[in-house]
């Protein structure tokens, strides 16, 4: 089934799926080779050119989601974001990116750009006057995180690709956070999309794996690339992603719900500080969010009230695990000021505003009465503990 304008449950389930000829299984079969009999001059295949069976079949599934042309599969996000960046820059090209980024891709930036002359800026501000007073004559790329991590800060994509669009600039967003379900960018006018599909798209905490969706002749560019870098995805994981994309839709839809449930009742609770949930009406960019997601998504960070601890808090939680990554169906929690942005200064990080009290909150599909109690039990115990000291 190929057939466009499929409503979003059915792309997840059915789009690209390979029909099993030989037994008539009901789902995908898994093809493993990484040898295969010319079809003809044109068509070799072979798993690092990113087109075996299972890569193209599942490719067509993502590239749906995000209402693209094309779309290609990597071993990792990262994969993902550091072909698609060097697709479109090279020596004495410029770019311009927001300055709270996933840290990968900050890293990837700061450590490795200048050794192929490309420069970069980063913009503080976030509104689209912020990115404007940062493009050069040779700026090429401007690449944006919305959401971004950890404090869901909400970037306007409109905006920034009318700007990009008047000055004939290349734009790029990492739609990770919002996932296809809560946002689709190139609707908005984003050229390029990327994802981490560790995260929503894979959502079982297995999955190591990255995507970019755009228009045909991007991907070509991309590709050109990519074939190079050898950044693809093994088979039997793209068979695992295809299975977990079927219930994307199911778990995000869970997800976004269950994050507005615990923000709203977080925001109320006395002993937290704040909460940065961009589907909470006290969040600055909440109007914005609402304009250009059809929903908040399933990440939250809040603070503890001041004098209670927020590394004892995350040890005494029991069904809330402590975790690096997010976006599985199971909730996770982590401190960035002791993880994620720990290779950020002090200084750097109150410059964000990510204070050391924070915590993000990957809010799984499980009930929220079952979160709730987990919360109250650990805050109990940490406020008996500060009481005994
Ligand atoms: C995890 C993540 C990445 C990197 O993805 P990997 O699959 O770990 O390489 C990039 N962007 C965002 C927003 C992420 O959360």
């Amino acid at each position: 089934m190929n057939s466009k304008n499929k409503g979003f449950n059915t792309i997840c389930t059915h789009v690209g799926e390979i029909e099993d000829k030989q037994f008539k299984g009901a789902i995908s079969p898994i093809y493993l080779s990484t040898s295969y009999a010319f079809e003809d001059v044109d068509i070799k295949r072979y798993p690092r050119y990113f087109n075996t069976p299972n890569q193209e079949a599942l490719c067509k599934k993502i590239a749906q989601l995000e209402k693209g042309e094309a779309s290609l599969i990597f071993g990792s996000g990262m994969a993902a974001i550091s072909t698609a960046l060097l697709a479109f820059l090279q020596k004495g090209d410029h770019i311009v990116l927001q300055r709270t980024l996933y840290g990968g891709t900050a890293n990837l930036v700061n450590e490795e750009f200048s050794k192929y002359g490309i420069e970069y800026s980063f913009v503080d501000n976030q509104d689209v006057n912020g990115f404007e007073e940062k493009i050069k004559e040779n700026t090429k790329v401007i690449y944006i995180e919305t959401p971004s991590n950890p404090l869901l800060t909400i970037t306007d994509i409109k905006a920034i690709s009318v700007l990009a669009k008047k000055k004939g600039i290349v734009t790029m967003i990492d739609n990770t956070f919002a996932s296809p379900v809560n946002q689709n960018p190139i609707e908005l006018g984003i050229d390029v999309v990327i994802h981490s599909a560790t995260k929503y798209l894979g959502g079982h905490s297995d999955i190591l794996a990255g995507a970019v969706v755009s228009s045909e002749e991007n991907m070509e560019q991309i590709f050109h690339l990519a074939k190079n870098l050898g950044g693809s995805l093994s088979d039997f994981t793209v068979w695992m992603l295809e299975r977990s994309i079927k219930t994307l839709g199911l778990r995000v839809k869970q997800q976004n719900k269950n994050a507005k449930k615990m923000a709203k009742w977080l925001e109320k609770h006395d002993d937290i500080q704040a909460v940065y949930y961009p589907g909470l009406k006290s969040h600055p960019d909440y109007q914005l969010a609402k304009s250009q997601m059809k929903g908040f998504g399933g990440m939250l960070s809040f603070e503890l009230k001041e004098g209670l601890d927020a590394s004892k808090f995350q040890k005494e939680l029991r069904l809330i695990k402590s975790s690096m990554s997010l976006a599985g169906v199971e909730s996770t929690i982590l401190s960035p000021t002791l993880t994620s942005h720990a290779l950020l200064t002090e200084e750097e990080r109150k410059h964000q505003g990510i204070n050391n009290g924070l915590l993000r909150f990957s809010v799984g599909i499980e009930e929220t009465e079952d979160l709730i109690i987990d919360i109250e039990q650990a805050l109990h115990k940490i406020k008996i503990l500060e009481l005994e000291q």
